[in-house]
């Protein structure tokens, strides 16, 4: 446990030294500050496997990410700032279905510059017509000569235009999925812009060519590959919702301890002490299930329905902590550039991204219903 205590204390102090300075920077500039101090102080080493160059950990086997250690410097980096908790995670989503196929040339070539920073990565299953649903996948690729075709378009990519390879889910058959690593000069990228800064956007293939090395994982397994990353990387998404919600209630007893109205701190009033409370304990039993989950998957359990109760719960407690923060902020909680309203818009997104909270209902239902 002292590792993660020690993980925690360094991620802190990256974050609080970095945050403030990403605050002024456009998303982009922020996104590569971020990838670039978080490789350099080893902490992007947390985002591959030990057997594929990185960190040593007993918190899990050497062929896996410790969820814990994700969830731990996911928490800490949110409490700071949402971009710098994008670079980090996206390394790991972007490149574990690579260390979780047997494409031993493909991880040695790639994973140990993701490790580094060195490499970008992106993850892009998201469609226009499959989003939940991500079986429906419409982009194809197909066989030419030795290698493959790609041509489609992924959207809502998280580090489209920054990254240097993309992950991409595409369809190789009627009923059969491939996963490809595709590099950035196969794409080409629109961006757009979403509520708190976040690079992302659409990501175009348009008969993209990528040679059979760059398939991960068998031909007709990409869909599985990808659930399973995605089963690996969730609950670092409530652990980073803890982060920002952790903050909100940070903010709120600083403000309500400082400011008079009627003549008293707002602290003194009961209505806003009560509040505070349930926004802690709430928080309180978010973090109990982040740790429950990322414990069980560290220790190689499945943890379908604790995983899905951590994103499920810890996302949407985020959501009502962070708005009751604006609220005990009076109009500086709308107020361009204070950190509640920062909080507001950047909590909101992991509600949607890697399952949305309808998923986690139902994935829990499905394991409340139909397993016995
Ligand atoms: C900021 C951000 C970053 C993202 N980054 C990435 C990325 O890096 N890579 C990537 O591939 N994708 C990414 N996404 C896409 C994200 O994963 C999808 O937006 C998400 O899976 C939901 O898909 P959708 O937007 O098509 O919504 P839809 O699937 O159309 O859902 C719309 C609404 O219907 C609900 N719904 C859908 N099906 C059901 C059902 N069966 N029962 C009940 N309710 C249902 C949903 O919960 C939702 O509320 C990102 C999205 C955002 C917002």
């Amino acid at each position: 446990m002292n590792e993660l205590v020690n993980l925690r204390a360094e991620a802190a102090g990256l974050a609080v030294e970095l945050g403030p300075r990403l605050c002024g920077m456009s998303e982009d500039d922020a996104l590569r500050a971020s990838i670039s101090a978080l490789g350099e102080a080893g902490l992007l080493a947390w985002t591959v496997p030990a057997e594929h160059g990185g960190a040593a950990t007993e918190l899990c086997g050497p062929e896996t990410v410790s969820v814990r250690a994700l969830a731990a410097i996911r928490d800490e980096l949110a409490y700071e700032h949402g971009v710098l908790d994008l670079g980090f995670i996206m390394q790991g989503l972007g490149s574990f279905p690579i260390a979780l196929s047997d494409n031993a040339d493909l991880a040695a070539e790639v994973l140990p510059k993701i490790a580094s920073g060195e490499c970008v990565a992106a993850f892009a299953v998201t469609e226009e017509g499959a989003g939940s649903s991500l079986g429906e996948v419409a982009t194809s690729a197909e066989r030419d000569g030795d290698g493959w075709k790609l041509t489609g378009t992924k959207t809502y990519i998280s580090n489209a235009g920054v990254a240097d390879r993309y992950t991409v889910l595409a369809r190789t058959g009627e009923d059969e999925t491939t996963l490809f690593s595709v590099p950035a000069a196969e794409v080409t990228v629109e961006r757009f812009e979403v509520l708190a800064p976040h690079p992302i956007g659409e990501v175009k293939l348009d008969g993209a060519s990528v040679p059979d090395s760059a398939r991960i994982g068998d031909v007709g397994a990409g869909l599985s590959i990808a659930l399973a990353n995605l089963g690996r990387f969730r609950t670092s998404v409530a652990a980073a919702a803890c982060g920002f919600a952790r903050r909100a209630l940070d903010e709120s007893i600083a403000h309500l301890s400082e400011r008079e109205q009627f003549g008293r701190k707002l602290s003194k009033f009961q209505g806003l002490r009560f509040e505070v409370a349930e926004m802690d304990a709430r928080l309180r039993a978010a973090q109990l299930l982040v740790e429950e989950a990322a414990t069980l998957l560290d220790e190689g359990a499945e943890a379908t329905s604790e995983v899905a109760r951590a994103k499920l719960i810890a996302t949407e407690t985020a959501g009502w902590i962070c708005d009751r923060a604006v609220q005990h902020h009076g109009g500086l909680g709308v107020k361009r550039g204070t950190v509640v309203e920062r909080l507001y818009r950047e909590e909101r997104a992991l509600r949607i991204y890697e399952g949305t909270s309808e998923v986690q209902k139902l994935i829990l239902a499905k394991e409340l219903f139909d397993k016995g």
